[in-house]
């Protein structure tokens, strides 16, 4: 329902939003229209994005300030059903329209944009019919019918890699369709167990410009030596910048056999120092192992990279990147290599929190979406024989 208050109104409208912030900017003090769906909608954005506060910078517009502003003076922002936003996370920082966009498609906007060259302003609105998701920076039509696919954060193609894929041609790489890697830094707690090939492999990766990120490989049986893993892990990476997460892997047998809560001890204290240093850090596990041998607590907070090779995995928990095999070819890289698929835009989100090397980033910092928060995918999956649907959450 389209709502009309006079220009003096400052009827709190939700817990986040007064009538008083979508009045008119034109400088007549005039009675202007809120339609109550926009405000529902921009609260669920609110949650959805754990904002810390949104600006609205344009809600209503009568037809000169709309055409003042370069509309038409007849847009959804003259019928009380727009408004241009920016989101501020719990870090004080704008949220990039990205995956403002992105979020708001989720919560079913029927118009969005982004709105400036910076990607801090959302135009959002509740249009009656019809849809436009836009992106001004490139003009006024519809640019998509899906923020995720344009914007680049699902469907990257990935690697990862270590000293035994050998010598890389990067540039090959690259030319091949490869779109991120994930680069071993080293393993244990000594530095001279840094991977013989993470330098190369940085260099090489960082000359082609694919966004990169690390892990490290633990051997830890105990929440201290995953400490001491951390710590020189940090020291490997110091001065570096990745555009990717930075993970922890663990899976010996021996480690597995200590059972699930010493475990996850061991995961929490590697992770937390990680991620106290700054780094946007996440968890690295087959299926099974998250399955059996991961706390929620851990994989709720940090962002997951699966490893399940297999067409399609079953695996109903959330996850950031997914590694479906470990028999990949790809051009300038001899003999198989693990490939990886990537479902979230982590480089605008790890540069604009200046986390992994990109600034000094507030401390603690939350890195991963809460699961509540993530879009589920609906895929068939076969095994053996059997064939069967199911719906999947998605980071
Ligand atoms: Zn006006
Ligand atoms: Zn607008």
């Amino acid at each position: 329902m389209i709502q009309k208050y006079e220009f003096n109104d400052t009827t709190q409208l939700s817990p986040h939003f007064n009538a008083k912030e979508f009045r008119c900017k034109c400088g007549n003090e005039h009675e202007f229209s809120v339609f109550d769906e926009l405000v529902q909608k921009l609260e669920q954005l609110y949650a959805a994005l754990n904002c810390s506060k949104i600006i609205v910078t344009s809600g209503f517009r009568c037809p000169a300030h709309d055409k003042a502003v370069k509309g038409s003076g007849t847009g959804q922002h003259t019928l009380g059903n727009a408004a241009d936003i920016c989101c501020y996370g719990q870090d004080g920082q704008p949220i990039s329209s990205k995956v403002v966009c992105c979020k708001a498609q989720d919560i079913g906007f029927r118009g969005i944009a982004n709105i400036t060259a910076a990607y801090q302003y959302t135009h959002v609105d509740v249009r009656p019919n019809g849809k436009w998701y836009g992106d001004e920076v490139h003009g006024n039509s519809t640019v998509t019918d899906d923020f995720y696919k344009y914007f680049g954060g699902e469907d990257m193609k990935g690697i990862d890699v270590s000293v035994h894929n050998g010598n890389i041609d990067w540039g090959k790489v690259k030319a091949d369709g490869i779109d991120f890697a994930i680069l071993r830094a080293g393993y244990g707690r000594l530095a001279s167990q840094k991977d013989e090939k993470f330098e190369q492999n940085y260099a090489g990766a960082k000359a082609v410009g694919l966004p990169i990120g690390a892990y490290w490989y633990s051997y830890a049986m105990t929440p201290e030596e995953a400490e001491q893993e951390a710590d020189v892990f940090l020291s490997v990476i110091k001065g570096k910048q990745f555009e990717m997460p930075v993970y922890f892997d663990l899976e010996e047998k021996k480690q597995f056999d200590l059972g699930k809560k010493q475990v996850s001890d061991i995961m929490r204290a590697f992770l937390k120092k990680v991620e106290s240093a700054g780094y946007f850090v996440g968890l690295y596990g087959s299926a099974s192992s998250l399955t059996t041998h991961t706390a929620d607590d851990i994989k709720s907070w940090y962002t997951i990279w699966l490893a399940h090779w297999v067409d399609q995995t079953n695996y109903s928990g959330a996850y950031g990147i997914w590694q479906h095999s470990e028999k990949g070819k790809v051009a300038g890289i001899n003999g198989n290599v693990d490939l990886d698929i990537c479902y979230k835009d982590f480089p605008t989100t790890i540069k604009s929190k200046g986390l992994n090397g990109w600034g000094n980033a507030p401390v603690p910092v939350q890195v991963a979406d809460a699961p509540k928060t993530e879009s589920t995918v609906t895929a068939t999956i076969k095994i053996g024989n059997d064939t069967y649907k199911g719906t999947f959450v998605k980071e």
